[in-house]
């Protein structure tokens, strides 16, 4: 597989490169050099999720690297996506069957295992700032993998207990901090430590980060497995609703209807950080300053890979006015919530939030899937509160919440950061 740099096209890379390098140059997305349609959809519909997924991504990859693909996919998708019919005509794709019950654990764990493999047995590191849930994330998707280290910040006493539980309970190759700061001075602390040329090369300092193209090859294969579930009869006409806030994840879901798969049409769901429906609507690209919802996994003014929604829109030649969009505030998206609690289905706010502008976004006759990217459960709080419930705690964090917190606790000071990652 050859990607190029969106910014500098005449930077090129393979897949391994482009896994471990993460961006390009001047922070440029990489992007495939070409998206061969697949041949036969329907025969890989007819195939289970693993074998079906490592089928898309070797065809994607390419036959000429990452030899034990097979195995790596099938390590990675240990869980599976059901669909779930909320309604006649709506179904939910539960995205949050993994480790860390949301839908990160998909594409950080196929990128834990490609890391893995293309690092030729040299040790890496893994150093990442985290608000919470991708921290958890990457730490479950490395947690035992040979000659990686993996080492999260986090703000001390500014995530939830149970967040702290789910990560920092593990041991073995991850080590968490708990960082005397804010989250900004974590992520101040990671910059700093890329920028230190010498400690890089010393640890194999590697980021992991969402923008990874692993992340986004590994989320095509949910699409397939969504239409896979649908009756025959309902794949004829089908509109996706996907929650966005990176655009990562809607990202995959082109991918996949350029390889081949019949979705009539896609729809941007947003909170009241919208600056792609705004965009849609009117042509003027103008993000306000981010705001914080109940929604918060998508709160995120200025998306980091919507230049690949461009670009792929660019070379397929299709008209971003094909696009469906919406958003809700906080106040509709508790409403959103109620109405499908009403439909006999719990929604936490971003999956009620893919559901409700859905809804606004079908004709007759289309059939809507929407995406459920966490556990209601993960966002117990507002869920029990909202529909006047008492969820029970998940087993992926019941099973956890008696353990030992095993963080380390540092000062914001890079100087004290950088001996601990020489240090082990
Ligand atoms: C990250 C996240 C999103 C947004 O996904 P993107 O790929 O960044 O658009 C939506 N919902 C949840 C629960 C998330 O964690």
């Amino acid at each position: 597989m050859q990607l190029y740099n969106i910014k500098h096209n005449e930077e090129k890379v393979s897949y391994a490169q482009a896994v471990k390098q993460g961006l390009g140059k001047d922070q440029g997305l990489f992007f495939p050099a070409s998206i061969e349609p697949l041949k036969d959809v329907d025969a890989l519909l007819a195939l289970p999720f693993v074998e079906r997924s490592a089928r898309i991504l070797r065809h994607l990859i390419g036959a000429d690297e990452i030899e034990n693909l097979e195995e790596l996919v099938k390590n990675a998708f240990a869980f599976g996506a059901p669909l779930h019919k909320v309604d006649e005509n709506n179904y939910a794709l539960e995205l949050f069957h993994g480790p860390t019950l949301a839908f990160k654990d998909f594409g950080a764990r196929f990128m834990a295992q490609c890391l893995g493999a293309v690092a030729n047995g040299k040790k890496i590191t893994i150093l990442t700032a985290t608000s919470g849930d991708t921290g958890a994330a990457v730490a479950h998707a490395f947690y035992n993998l040979p000659n990686i280290e993996v080492v999260v910040l986090y703000p001390k006493g500014k995530i939830s207990n149970l967040q702290e539980k789910l990560f920092c309970t593990l041991g073995g190759n991850i080590r968490t901090v708990a960082v005397n700061a804010a989250f900004d001075d974590c992520q101040t602390l990671v910059k700093a430590a890329f920028d230190d040329e010498e400690l890089k090369q010393a640890i194999g300092l590697n980021s992991a980060n969402s923008i990874n193209i692993s992340r986004l090859l590994a989320q095509v294969c949910y699409y397939f497995e969504a239409v896979a579930q649908l009756p025959a009869e309902k794949r004829k006409s089908v509109v996706v609703s996907v929650p966005s806030g990176n655009f990562g994840d809607i990202t995959a879901g082109l991918i996949a209807k350029a390889l081949g798969l019949n979705i009539k049409k896609f729809v941007v769901s947003t909170n009241d950080n919208d600056t792609v429906p705004r965009y849609l609507a009117t042509g003027k690209w103008d993000p306000h300053a981010t705001v914080a919802t109940l929604s918060n996994a998508m709160d995120v003014s200025k998306p980091n890979n919507w230049p690949r929604v461009e670009e792929l829109f660019r070379v397929k030649g299709w008209n971003l006015a094909e696009l469906g969009y919406g958003k809700l505030s906080d106040a509709e998206t508790k409403e959103a919530m109620k109405e499908t609690h009403a439909k006999g289905y719990i929604t936490e706010p971003h999956g009620a939030i893919a559901y409700k502008v859905l809804q606004n976004n079908m004709e007759a006759g289309d059939t809507g899937i929407f995406l459920c990217t966490a556990a209601p459960a993960k966002f117990k709080e507002s869920v029990d509160e909202i529909l006047g419930i008492d969820l029970p705690l998940p087993e992926a964090l019941a099973s956890r919440a008696d353990l030992k917190i095993l963080s380390d606790n540092m000062d914001a000071d890079f100087a004290v950061l950088r001996k601990y990652l020489l240090k082990k």
